[in-house]
């Protein structure tokens, strides 16, 4: 899984953070004291998108065999970046040449409205890894006419025809990923893990008859794959050496290979050689055994995840992103980190869910805080901000899983983070004083307690299948918001004071509580086009949990809806009644799950998590305009330099920072495009 729903919830108090007020913010807290504040984080800013930089600290404690394995593994990731591209869309690779022609070359007028707007452009395409938004899915409309385009394309000789380039203005493929099920979930989504003429039927028979030879240990079938249609046959087209983007794939084990050569230590070798194989032979099986010996491999300071992992982008949830992070261990905020994981038993025994939906012993979750050394595929520009994997399910079950948060990228978010939106749209002054004092503490500790006790609580009853299975297109909005409700549910528990994870857990449970309503009913809202429908699953999670809670309160008045200078604010009257009311809540999704209940998780998706209050909307939309910070943010990488001696040895690497975004991705177009225009 994938922590984005964080990203949320934190640049809810980010955004509110001033600068000014981050520097009150205990740095002990922060885990980050070694980060200097004249860093300029903020490398860029474009239609909706804020690009900003993130340091790595304690790089210079690393030893070089150390300081190796970790340009090694961002090596092998950034040679996996053309995946991406392709998977997102069949033209991705093809409409990025023809932009970045067309930028490096031309000699005509750069001041004028027209250029600035195809530069916006290639920009959001740049950090989309295609030409649909990274977030909303939608496709990317550009600021100049086709006309103007023609002039770009003919003055640069450059060559885009065809539907590669009708694409670019027509209503084609107008989504990345589509769950509107009467438009066809495969059919209506433009990601390229289903060739032409597939529907989400055929995908649904095809899988049907693979068998896994363990039923109780299941392959992940299509996870590596796309689907195509020959002669009237569905062929599945394997990623893997000598296969669908096989390219890649070997500058990809080319370097792990390196990284294997400098292994901390004989499992991390071990792991890294598994998925070497893997990745030459596309094998599930081999896929499991690598996920089994990489979620044991816990002794090293380096870690990383490198594959085909998160199936958010396809609308059947089968096929992996490629994706990869680089990260160095944070052993500070680990230490306060595994207090949960020592107590999570107690938080299973304690939970608000039916006896049999509770685990008897919750096996093997760790928590680590890391510092991110690099970033790819899936995770890059735009990123996650924590990691739980694997997401083998029986694979979590029998050997744990791997837990993190990724600290120096959260760090980054805070200090660029501005302005007075706290202020504007919390409800009174204690509100504001509890978010400066408790909000960065709230959203760390519900981060970890999403992830070490959150995916890791509950279970399904027996014969009930995986959800992707049972709640389909609901499975991840369902997953997310049952671990969120988990964190929200303990913010308020006096075990986390008794932990001695916070001085005083009732300010910290209201500053948690009110940041979380405050960003689900209204602030989240500023990242969507008026009159549009929710579609993403984190913030579909984030409404739903809390319009949920708002209506099953209204009768007791637990959120109060107060209208002011015709400014509407929710206001929590009874904090302990709202955290029964989430506790409800968290045991109807954990009954969910566990019964496998498709028409309930539809039902509280569909009224509570899509639709948007218009008039809210609006009016979000409008006291937001004097905020105009960019709802979205991404990063460029630092730069890795090796310095090697004559033999080609590499006796030192330096950390550089990038000057511009134009310039990184520039780079990376020019020295990891691997693959052909067409996969
Ligand atoms: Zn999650």
């Amino acid at each position: 899984m994938k922590i984005k729903s964080y990203l949320m919830l934190l640049m809810a108090s980010t955004i509110l953070f001033s600068c000014a007020d981050t520097a009150v913010v205990n740095p002990t807290e922060t885990g980050e004291v070694t980060q200097t504040s004249d860093f300029d984080y903020q490398v860029d800013e474009f239609a909706d998108i804020k690009v900003l930089r993130y340091q790595i600290p304690g790089w210079e404690d690393l030893s070089l065999k150390e300081q190796k394995l970790v340009y090694y593994l961002v090596q092998a990731g950034l040679s996996g970046r053309d995946i991406i591209w392709d998977q997102n869309y069949r033209h991705n690779l093809k409409i990025r040449e023809a932009l970045e022609n067309i930028y490096t070359t031309y000699q005509g007028d750069k001041s004028s409205e027209d250029w600035k707007n195809f530069e916006t452009y290639l920009k959001r395409v740049w950090f989309s890894n295609g030409i649909h938004h990274h977030y909303s899915m939608d496709k990317l409309k550009p600021g100049f006419s086709k006309a103007y385009f023609d002039t770009l394309l003919d003055e640069t000789g450059t060559e885009l025809t065809g539907e590669a380039y009708e694409v670019i203005f027509n209503d084609k493929d107008s989504k990345k990923v589509n769950l509107d099920e009467s438009k066809g979930l495969v059919e209506g989504s433009a990601v390229n893990f289903y060739g032409e003429g597939i529907t989400a039927k055929d995908v649904e028979e095809f899988y049907a008859t693979k068998k896994s030879p363990d039923p109780n240990r299941p392959l992940a079938y299509g996870l590596n794959s796309k689907l195509v249609k020959e002669n009237g046959q569905i062929v599945e087209k394997v990623y893997k050496s000598g296969g669908m983007y096989g390219p890649a794939i070997d500058k990809i084990t080319f370097w792990l290979e390196k990284a294997k050569g400098v292994a901390e230590n004989e499992e991390q070798a071990k792991a890294l050689g598994l998925l070497i194989d893997y990745y030459k032979s596309g094998d599930l099986k081999t896929w499991d055994e690598y996920n089994i010996a990489w979620v044991q491999a816990t002794k090293g300071n380096i870690d990383y995840i490198n594959s085909f992992i998160e199936v958010y982008n396809d609308p059947l949830g089968y096929t992996g992103s490629y994706e990869n992070i680089v990260q160095i261990k944070d052993f500070d905020m680990s230490e306060k980190m595994s207090v949960l994981e020592d107590n999570v038993q107690w938080f299973e025994d304690n939970a608000p869910l039916m006896e049999e939906h509770k685990k008897d012993s919750v096996v093997g979750v760790t928590y680590k805080t890391v510092i991110v050394a690099g970033e790819s595929g899936d995770a890059s520009p735009a990123t996650p901000i924590g990691v739980n994997l694997p997401n083998s399910n029986w694979i979590r079950k029998e050997y744990g899983s791997k837990s993190v948060s990724l600290g120096n990228i959260i760090e980054a978010y805070n200090n660029a983070g501005s302005t007075g939106r706290l202020q504007e749209f919390a409800h009174d002054e204690e509100e504001v004083a509890l978010e400066k004092e408790y909000g960065e503490l709230a959203d760390k500790l519900h981060t970890a307690l999403h992830e070490v006790v959150g995916h890791a609580s509950g279970q399904i009853n027996p014969g009930v299948g995986e959800t992707k299975e049972t709640l389909k297109s609901y499975a991840s909005t369902m997953e997310e918001g049952r671990a969120d409700l988990v964190g929200l549910y303990y913010l308020m528990d006096p075990k986390l004071e008794e932990l001695g994870l916070v001085d005083d857990y009732e300010k910290l449970g209201k500053a948690a509580y009110d940041g979380y309503i405050r960003n689900g009913l209204m602030t989240q809202l500023i990242r969507l086009e008026p009159g549009a429908n929710i579609e993403e699953a984190h913030m579909r999670n984030r409404q739903w949990v809390s319009a949920w809670v708002f209506e099953k309160g209204r009768e007791r008045n637990i959120i109060e809806k107060v209208t002011r200078d015709g400014k509407t604010y929710f206001n929590i009257t009874d904090y302990a009644a709202l955290r029964d009311l989430f506790g409800e809540l968290l045991k109807e999704t954990q009954r969910i799950k566990s019964e496998g209940d498709y028409e309930a998780a539809k039902n509280l998706v569909e009224n509570y998590g899509v639709k948007v209050d218009q008039n809210i909307h609006k009016e979000v939309l409008e006291r937001n305009v004097q905020f105009k910070s960019a709802p979205y943010s991404g990063f460029v990488n630092p730069v890795l330099v090796p310095e090697t001696d004559e033999s080609g040895e590499i006796i030192s690497i330096r950390v550089e920072q990038p000057v511009s975004f134009e310039e990184q991705m520039l780079d990376y177009s020019e020295n990891y495009d691997v693959l052909p225009l067409e996969n």
